[in-house]
């Protein structure tokens, strides 16, 4: 069987589904199917807003609105019969959201509601596909991925009980993908008592491959708006080059360094059990693209990766003294406990400095308890460059009327964090 996952481009629009429908039909084949979607267009940046206005007690009506207008439009175009049941099943999700919204409790946990509530991005979507894909002679099943993904409750990064997931999952799903296929939602587990967690933003990759893991699948595809995995974001970067072939190591670290075709968590259960990862465009289904395997090529030109919204943060001692293995101690758990992650550090003789992606409650939560210890600064709204592979030319490319705030080379890697 394989394993496909569509992104939040890949259903943005009716005419998006459709092209889902004709992808199936004819590269489908008559393959076992297991389908992972993501939330529609932005959807869940949508509803991180909604969530952070009913959190605050502040009204959120006028967004509410405007995503359900978005589902309903796309809902109308795609089924021309006003009794299917798409549309009842659409409007009680809504419901049921607006439900979670009005009784999030003051001063509730934020990540915990946060998760019961996002999460409604890919129960509306997979619902749509469902509906759609039956409409078009797909005939397919929905499946609840809470019911099939544990994990515990770190919320918004629920991390998985990779064995009661995987006996699960073999349990009931390759009965169904006998003469079915599946539809189930990326992104979302669920914890023993019933609650939502969310596997850490754009973790609909991470859901495909968990899935791929335990259905031993031949094969796992992304299908997304770019040609295949790139040496660098054509938002930022013009002339890019795509890997036709590349390993699951390089990808691996592309993917921790962020560039942003591939959840970094995708890799390892598919390398775990040699599973190739195909990286496709939706938009030219027939075109080669990539192929992550369990390969090894001695050069590969440069990849150029930017993390934005970063934060830099520097601690120094208080006395003068010097930052001392006892004080790196000190930093590393707070970091830990407040699970910030470093995205890079450097140490000096009376300070230490990492960058980390801004998250405004997490740092200053991190202020207030190393306050008393050090002398903290910080600095928000940076970037983080990295090029793999690097050569003088592409240095030189990168630094350019750049104001950089820090700088850092291995034999293989170039990191500049700058404005
Ligand atoms: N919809 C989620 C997000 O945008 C998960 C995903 O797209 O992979 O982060
Ligand atoms: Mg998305």
């Amino acid at each position: 069987m394989k394993v496909y996952k569509f992104g939040g481009a890949s259903v943005k629009s009716a005419e998006a589904f459709r092209n889902i429908a004709h992808i199936i039909k004819t590269f489908g084949g008559d393959k076992q199917l297991l389908l992972v979607v993501s939330a529609m267009g932005k959807t869940t940046n949508a509803l991180e807003h909604i969530f952070d206005l009913a959190h605050k007690g502040e009204p959120f009506d006028k967004e509410y609105q405007q995503c359900l207008a978005y589902h309903r439009e796309v809902v109308e175009e795609l089924f021309a019969s006003e009794s299917n049941p798409v549309h009842e099943r659409l409007e009680h999700l809504f419901l049921q959201l607006q439900q979670s919204l009005q009784t999030v409790p003051s001063g509730a946990s934020y990540d915990k509601f946060y998760d019961q509530v996002v999460s409604f991005g890919e129960l509306f979507s997979s619902t749509i596909l469902h509906y759609f894909l039956t409409n078009q002679s797909l005939q397919n099943t929905w499946i609840d991925s809470r019911k099939y993904i544990n994990t515990d409750t770190s919320w918004r990064e629920g991390r998985v009980d990779w064995n009661w997931t995987e006996r699960t999952i073999k349990r009931d799903l390759p009965e169904i993908l006998q003469n079915q296929l599946i539809v189930t939602q990326g992104f979302l587990g669920g914890t023993n008592n019933g609650f939502t967690t969310t596997l850490g933003r754009e973790g609909s990759d991470f859901s495909a491959a968990i899935f791929a893991y335990c259905l031993d699948a031949e094969a796992m595809y992304i299908w997304k708006d770019v040609e295949g995995l790139l040496n660098a974001d054509p938002k930022y970067f013009t002339d890019t080059i795509r890997y036709p072939e590349i390993s699951y190591q390089e990808t691996v670290e592309m993917a921790y360094y962020g560039a942003s075709v591939i959840h970094p968590k995708t890799i390892k259960p598919l390398a775990n059990k040699l599973i190739p990862l195909y990286v496709k465009s939706f938009l030219n289904p027939a075109a080669e693209g990539t192929k992550i395997c369990n390969c090894r090529f001695e050069v590969l030109a440069p990849a150029y990766i930017i993390k934005e919204n970063q934060c830099l943060i520097s601690f120094s001692v208080k006395d003068f003294t010097f930052i001392s293995e006892k004080n790196l101690g000190t930093i590393f758990n707070a970091l830990s406990e407040l699970r910030l992650k470093i995205n890079l550090m450097q140490n000096s003789a009376i300070s230490f400095s990492i960058c980390t992606d801004y998250n405004q409650e997490r740092l200053h939560r991190l202020i207030q308890t190393l306050n008393d210890q050090f002398v903290i600064h910080y600095n928000t709204g940076l970037r983080l460059f990295t090029v793999k592979n690097y050569d003088n030319n592409s240095i030189n490319k990168l630094s350019a009327d750049k104001e950089i705030l820090l700088e850092q080379r291995t034999r293989t890697t170039f990191q500049l964090v700058c404005r």
